[in-house]
């Protein structure tokens, strides 16, 4: 599969400064800033700074140091959010059955309740 990004997307949009965001880390190549619509008491998004539509595109694209840095970021955001002890749920769409409303990787980190099964039917 050969992917196509679209730079108008809104993370894109938030990259580049044009759309404001509340981050919680900024690494090299890794951005984490809080969904607008928090789905739990913690629900942090984290993105590559580079153009990767989802997560299967980023692993067969993505250079070492970007996956390393990514990785890291979302480690370091369960640290910084202190989700570790009481358990977190973290979440990455794709596509049209995955339900993927932005085409730009990105990982929700939910936690802070009791989050439930893991798919909702229907
Ligand atoms: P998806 O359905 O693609 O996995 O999740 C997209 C997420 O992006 C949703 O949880 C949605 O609330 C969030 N989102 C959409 N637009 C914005 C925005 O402009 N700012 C922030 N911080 N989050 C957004």
């Amino acid at each position: 599969m050969s992917y196509v990004y679209d730079d108008q997307n809104i993370f894109a949009k938030i990259l580049r400064g044009e759309i404001p965001n509340t981050t919680v880390l900024e690494t090299e190549h890794s951005l984490a800033f809080r969904d607008i619509h928090p789905q739990a008491p913690t629900h942090v998004l984290v993105i590559p700074k580079g153009p990767y539509v989802c997560f299967d595109h980023f692993a067969q694209s993505a250079s070492d140091a970007e996956i390393v840095d990514y990785v890291r970021a979302v480690g370091e955001v369960c640290k910084l959010e202190g989700v570790e002890a009481d358990g977190f749920r973290l979440i990455a769409n794709a596509g049209k059955n995955g339900v993927q409303d932005v085409p730009h990787l990105h990982v929700h980190i939910l936690a802070g309740r009791l989050l439930g099964s893991m798919l909702a039917r229907g």
